[in-house]
């Protein structure tokens, strides 16, 4: 079982032939000018993306679905959502973005005002920072718990499903919160809300998100397919990224905060930061230089996979130097901490901008 509410270390490959998620690699090479997460495999599968390639491919309508849950700082590991947000909408995607207070409210028990505060100041005021503009007319931005046409969607889907195939997804026992039983239609009603007449009607919708949403996904295309005779929703597509490792080794978090680069650091405490992480270097200098390191195995690599570097050359260059023994861990990460040492003094240079329009958006 995939738990949304846990996260845990994810054999990706298991995942793929499992759970029915398919190989992005497989779709990859349709896609034009696709994104470095795509080509590099960061974004390793999908379900029906391949419906969504020719409408991207040719800037017909589409949009793109994605929830932020206002419970703590964002990561630079958050950076890779907003960087996928920017390509769609460049690709002619309206933006749908919920805020999904509700489910912060029913998993972390945070009310509703500080839910917004923390929506405003670290969610949208770095959306707007990394470069997404979220004042477009193609864009939506809403709270859950303020948007009544998602609550009355929900209420209406509800009707689409019962308790045994909610347990059946979520695991849920009899002690389970019975908000923990609203909160996934509610984000069902998040994901096909662009398909309302509100909205301008059935449509293509994708979902870019981390595999542990995977069960939300799964309960949105079974309620869809059962609407029809209503709403005549298209089942959504999804994509699924991989985690960016942690400074320490496991999953990136912001409630582990020594895994983590919160985008509100100082520029100079990410540099440092990443000179900490965990790399796949040998145990010494001279076991290094024979038998090279491990970028496989690497929270630096994966940084520079991931953000930092853009050319396929470069990063080939430092794959290949690594394993050669040609390249050092030190030089390596002074490399990677220069580089996100840069991405942070762009965001820091725009945060107080970026904090007046978000406060405009909600
Ligand atoms: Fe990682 Fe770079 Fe060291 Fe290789 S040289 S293990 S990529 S830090």
């Amino acid at each position: 079982m995939i738990d949304p509410w846990a996260s845990s270390s994810v054999d990706y490959d298991k995942l793929v032939t499992k759970f029915g998620i398919k190989k992005f690699s497989d779709i990859v090479g349709k896609i034009q000018n696709p994104l470095n997460l795509m080509k590099r495999g960061v974004i390793f599968g999908h379900r029906d993306f391949d419906k969504m390639i020719p409408l991207i491919n040719d800037h017909k309508k589409f949009s793109v679905v994605s929830g932020m849950m206002p419970s703590g700082k964002m990561h630079i590991g958050h950076k890779m959502v907003v960087d996928q947000l920017k390509w769609y909408f460049d690709k002619g995607g309206n933006l749908s973005l919920p805020i999904a207070d509700m489910e912060s409210y029913a998993a972390r028990g945070i009310d509703f005002k500080e839910a917004k505060e923390i929506a405003i100041t670290e969610y949208l005021s770095n959306y707007i920072a990394l470069g997404l503009d979220l004042t477009d007319e193609n864009v939506l931005v809403y709270l859950q718990s303020e948007h009544t046409p998602v609550k009355d969607l929900a209420f209406e889907l509800s009707k689409k499903t019962n308790f045994n195939e909610l347990k059946s997804i979520y695991g849920f026992t009899p002690s389970t919160n019975v908000s923990h039983l609203y909160v996934p239609l509610v984000q069902v009603a998040d994901i096909l809300l662009p398909q309302i007449d509100l909205y301008g009607g059935p449509k293509h919708v994708v979902v870019p998100v981390g595999v542990d949403q995977d069960p939300h996904i799964k309960l949105t295309r079974d309620i869809a397919s059962k609407s029809k005779d209503k709403f005549k929703f298209i089942q959504p597509a999804s994509t699924y990224h991989r985690f960016l490792t942690g400074l320490t080794g496991g999953k990136m978090s912001s409630s582990k905060p020594k895994t983590a680069i919160f985008l509100t650091d100082p520029p100079e405490v990410a540099e440092k930061k990443v000179k900490t992480a965990k790399t796949g270097g040998r145990e010494s200098l001279e076991e290094q230089k024979k038998l090279g390191g491990c970028p496989d195995k690497c929270a630096v690599y994966e940084m520079l996979v991931y953000h930092l570097i853009d050319s396929d050359e470069d990063l080939k260059k430092i794959y290949d130097d690594c394993k050669t023994g040609t390249l050092l861990c030190g030089e390596c990460k002074a490399i990677a901490a220069e580089k996100m040492k840069k991405i942070f003094e762009n965001l820091s240079e725009k945060r107080e901008e970026s904090l007046e329009i978000a406060k405009t958006i909600l």
